[in-house]
């Protein structure tokens, strides 16, 4: 899919405040440095659109960015941060659990994994709350340019053992690379092909 045109359309400090839209949303979600401003960049193809930032957690709003007029990507604040207070995490929790479960035109969560590190506690119980939940959801492996084949493999793998533990069912999967762009035919023929299913349901 060529984006022919990508608008921020805002920011959203808490769900009520999300923007009510009749166009389909695929949302991206991961812990904070996972990769996701530049994935959302590599995808949309515009170098500036999501802020490439490396002070993990300084992003806490939900964004909104319309793709070609006909789809809206969301950047869901990253999850996993140190340096929050209790209070702050559960409100944040709240937050986006809220836009995950409720909102209706949500079509799919992708929730960014790095490839270079085995299973992370944080991913895993968050991946399972989102199987649980019934929320469609699929999962990229960032930053695969870094990681080495057999690492890869190995780390990949072992998220899938470790998820399998807790539901049931194989996860929709992709490889990824902001840098080389690997993955990005993929991803975005996946966003394309739901975005088909839901016209034809409607
Ligand atoms: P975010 O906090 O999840 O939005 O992560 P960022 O997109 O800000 O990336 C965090 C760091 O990882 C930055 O230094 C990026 O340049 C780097 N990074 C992100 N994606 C890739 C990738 O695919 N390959 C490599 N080599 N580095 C990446």
């Amino acid at each position: 899919m060529k984006i022919k045109t990508a608008e921020f359309v805002g920011s959203a400090p808490d769900f009520e405040s999300c923007p009510p839209s009749e166009l389909g949303e695929i949302a991206m979600i991961g812990r904070s440095n996972v990769g996701k401003s530049s994935l959302i960049n590599m995808l949309a193809e515009r170098n500036g659109l999501a802020r490439v930032s490396r002070t993990p957690g300084r992003t806490q709003l939900i964004n909104f960015f319309l793709m070609n007029g006909e789809w809206t990507l969301v950047d869901l604040p990253g999850y996993g941060f140190a340096k929050r207070s209790r209070e702050q995490t559960d409100k944040f929790n709240e937050f986006v659990s809220d836009y995950l479960a409720q909102r209706k035109n949500l079509l799919c969560a992708f929730i960014l994994i790095d490839s270079k590190i085995p299973p992370q506690k944080v991913d895993i119980e968050f991946t399972t709350w989102v199987v649980q939940t019934g929320i469609p959801f699929a999962l990229i492996f960032t930053k695969t340019d870094k990681a080495k084949d057999k690492g890869m493999a190995k780390n990949v793998e072992a998220f899938k053992a470790e998820l399998a533990k807790h539901c049931d069912g194989e996860p929709k999967t992709f490889m990824c690379s902001a840098k080389t762009r690997r993955g990005r035919g993929g991803i975005m023929e996946f966003v394309r092909q739901s975005l088909v299913a839901r016209k034809s349901a409607s």
